[in-house]
């Protein structure tokens, strides 16, 4: 169990309130994740759902005709904000995800530790989601892995200029990050329909995680927790979807 402060959960709450105009969530306690639906009527699904995420991949069909994920990111200039749940990078105009001929725009990434996800009960020590929206409004979300090893470079830009209080959008002169240096080398992926891991938890999203995790170093990993020691929602039960694997 990770206690913070009680002056810095009441500064992050006292900011947040500040700027944000969603009501109050959290992790843990009275407004942890088994009482989001109660917290505001928007938020129903939380409870109501029943294709949510994150979940536990136990068992996945390979699938041959799976289509390949192809990514076009590029450089952009450094843009955080710290939403008081999670540190995202925001980046719009940064390209775009195609799925068998379908364009997705990349919005955002951000973090969870440790990762929603799980693979055959095994959470890893971090998650990034890379959120990506198509003209609909529809959205696919990649989720890459990492475990603790090598000292992540691509990572460092992110984690040396994370905001330390929530509040809004901060951007960081003279740094550009490309988010295609944070994908592994190999975009296998398991492939489900889920929801939002956080309120209001709205399902038809269509996630892909990244089967090839890639790493970071105990140190990245302990500077994102100073920030963030426990940002993940249970896993969800699978209500019959099927997993697909595309190797
Ligand atoms: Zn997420």
């Amino acid at each position: 169990m990770s206690v913070r402060p009680l002056s810095a959960v009441l500064l992050s709450c006292l900011s947040l309130a500040a700027w944000a105009e969603t009501p109050h969530w959290a992790y843990e306690g009275a407004h942890g994740a088994a009482h989001w639906a109660e917290i505001d009527k928007s938020y129903s699904e939380c409870k109501l759902g029943h294709a949510q995420s994150p979940i536990d991949i136990r068992t996945a069909k390979v699938d041959k005709n799976a289509p390949a994920l192809e990514f076009a990111y590029q450089p952009k200039p450094l843009a955080l904000v710290n939403n008081g749940h999670t540190v995202q990078v925001n980046e719009a105009g940064a390209g775009t995800l195609t799925i068998g001929g379908h364009v997705y725009q990349l919005a955002q990434f951000h973090f969870h530790t440790p990762s929603e996800e799980r693979i055959k009960g095994k959470p890893y020590d971090l998650v990034a989601h890379f959120v990506h929206k198509d003209e609909a409004g529809k959205l696919a979300v990649v989720a890459v892995l990492f475990k603790v090893g090598k000292e992540n470079t691509a990572l460092k830009p992110v984690l040396d200029n994370m905001p330390i209080a929530a509040g809004p959008e901060h951007s960081v002169a003279g740094v550009s990050v490309n988010p295609a240096d944070l994908l592994p080398a190999r975009l296998g992926y398991y492939h489900f329909m889920g929801s939002l891991t956080t309120p209001p938890c709205s399902e038809g999203v269509s996630w892909y995680v990244l089967t090839t995790p890639v790493e970071l170093s105990r140190a990245q990993l302990a500077e994102f927790r100073t920030l963030y020691q426990h940002n993940a929602r249970p896993v969800q039960p699978l209500n019959g979807r099927e997993v697909t694997e595309r190797l």
